[in-house]
């Protein structure tokens, strides 16, 4: 069985992140969706929440799951029987800090490897902070989140 696991902080999950998650699902038998709960970053929205978004925009693809997770990665995915570590990259910025990552996941645990998709051009431009941002100016979020986590995503500001 083939499982991978797709990681981040998803504050919130945006039309960037459904891309991967929908490209990656067709590479597994199961993806599971580990949210971050230690977070440095100082989420806006809390691992339950965040967990829960997720949940609503991945509710009818069915061998995909989501949980949150504390620790390291390679723990994380050694517990759940994963091979493969996903990440989404953007833009050259992202390729020092995550190449550096993925090194570092496979020296912790050998049987994990991450593989990179590339983000559809149209979403190139999206992050979590874009959507923070512009929903704190209460803006037209549409073209950047799924229609079903709007009214969340707007609630928290
Ligand atoms: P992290 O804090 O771990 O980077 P994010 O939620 O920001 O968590 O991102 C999770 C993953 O999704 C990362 O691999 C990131 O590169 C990827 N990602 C974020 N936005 C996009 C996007 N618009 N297109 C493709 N990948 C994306």
């Amino acid at each position: 069985m083939r499982i991978g696991i797709y990681p981040g902080s998803f504050d919130p999950v945006t039309y960037g992140h459904l891309d991967i998650i929908l490209r990656s699902a067709k590479m597994f038998d199961r993806l599971i969706i580990a949210v971050l709960k230690n977070n440095a970053k100082n989420p806006v929205f809390t691992v339950e929440e965040r967990v829960e978004l997720l949940k609503k925009v991945t509710k009818g693809i069915d061998h995909v799951t989501v949980e949150s997770f504390d620790g390291l990665l390679a723990d994380f995915a050694k517990q759940r029987n994963a091979n493969t570590i996903v990440r989404g990259l953007r833009a050259v910025t992202d390729f020092e800090y995550e190449l550096q990552i993925a090194q570092l996941n496979h020296k912790m645990n050998s049987d994990v490897d991450t593989i990179f998709l590339t983000t559809s051009l149209e979403y190139s431009y999206l992050s979590s902070s874009v959507v923070r941002e512009i929903a704190s100016y209460h803006g037209d979020i549409s073209h950047f989140v799924p229609a079903e986590i709007i009214d969340a995503v707007q609630a928290k500001f």
